[in-house]
């Protein structure tokens, strides 16, 4: 194949989804495409935004506890594909984590703080993905739990991902790359015949800092990979002294606290790659791995505290440290 340095290019940036949103085209008519990618985007935003009270989501956190409530496509898509990642990742990423979120305060107006342990016992039993009943033939959901809420905020990036890409595919872009709040999915190979550089964000410096690069072109993946981080230094606050993040542990009710700082999937299909960045980081890193060999479907990159890096064995030859602070455990 012959290296093309002379493709046309079109990026554009929106916030949606409560993040800053990229979006860069190679070819001709990236314009259109692209826009037509955030609409899709949008949308989701509006049907997944627990913030928004009119959202399809808020409607079924206010009705789904009392019966059966119809509901749009997409949410009954993204509902059936959460119950498929909290079963594999064994109820540690669980869609059915609302009223824990809500506790805490994550995303309220006042800002999150610490519960108390009373509060905590006391919610922990609305978490259960297996409360969360679908009807396929009727299109609704009901929850077993009258109490229970769903936050989507864990796959809800991934899924637009993957609709922006499949605008962009049905649009005739050939290759692009799209990274909705550090969930990134590429699209095809880059024209200039270089592989595609992601970095990964070094989770104890300024944004930007990478402490690493995943390197990859279609001889690694199949026309689309995803890459998905969710870190400690996303959301977080400081207590007495204490720090306290966003990825909560659905068996604990805490904020996790197990070593790691970051985990990042690479994976051909983008709802899995957000979903499991968020359950596999509650999995950590022993339990992590196990999954990861036992499946081919993704890959880990854990970056600890300790400035460690543990990789699944599909990433060794894919994975450059650029920062010699952080050294690679096998
Ligand atoms: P980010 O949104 O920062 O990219 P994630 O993809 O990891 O990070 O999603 C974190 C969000 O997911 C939290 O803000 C919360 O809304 C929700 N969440 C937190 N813990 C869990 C969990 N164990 N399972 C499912 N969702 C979770
Ligand atoms: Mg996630
Ligand atoms: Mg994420």
């Amino acid at each position: 194949e012959v290296a093309n340095t002379d493709v046309e290019e079109y990026q554009d940036t929106k916030m949606m989804l409560d993040t800053i949103n990229t979006i860069r085209t190679f070819g001709p008519d990236g314009e259109e495409a692209v826009a037509g990618a955030f609409e899709r985007v949008s949308e989701i935003d509006d049907l997944f935004n627990i913030y928004d009270e009119d959202s399809n989501v808020s409607r079924i956190n206010r009705e789904a506890g009392q019966g059966p409530v119809e509901i749009e496509d997409h949410t009954y898509t993204i509902l059936d594909k959460s119950i498929e990642y909290a079963e594999l990742s064994g109820g540690a990423f669980d869609p059915s984590i609302g009223a824990l979120i809500k506790l805490w305060g994550w995303g309220s107006d006042n800002g999150p703080s610490l519960p108390s342990q009373e509060e905590i016992e006391a919610t922990l039993p609305l978490i259960n993905y297996e409360d969360i009943l679908l009807d396929e033939a009727a299109q609704t959901v009901e929850f077993n739990q009258s109490e229970m809420m769903i936050d989507l905020g864990a796959i809800a990036k991934g899924y637009a991902g993957e609709l922006a890409t499949n605008h962009l595919e049905d649009a005739g872009i050939e290759a692009a790359f799209v990274n909705l709040g550090g969930n990134i999915v590429l699209l095809g190979d880059k024209p200039d015949g270089t592989p595609w550089r992601i970095g990964v964000q070094n989770p104890r410096s300024d944004r930007g800092e990478l402490m690493g690069l995943v390197v990859a072109d279609t001889d690694y993946y199949d026309n689309r990979l995803a890459i998905a981080t969710s870190g400690d230094y996303e959301r977080y606050f400081e207590e007495d002294g204490e720090f306290y993040h966003h990825i909560l542990s659905p068996f604990t009710g805490q904020s996790v606290d197990n070593g790691i700082a970051s985990t990042t999937i690479v994976a051909n299909d983008p709802v899995m790659a957000d979903a499991l960045s968020t359950g596999i980081f509650v999995l950590g890193i022993e339990e992590g791995l196990e999954l990861a060999e036992s499946i081919d479907d993704f890959e880990i990159i854990f970056v600890t505290d300790d400035k460690e890096v543990h990789l699944s064995s599909g990433l060794i030859d894919n994975f450059e440290v650029l920062d010699d602070d952080f050294e690679i455990f096998e």
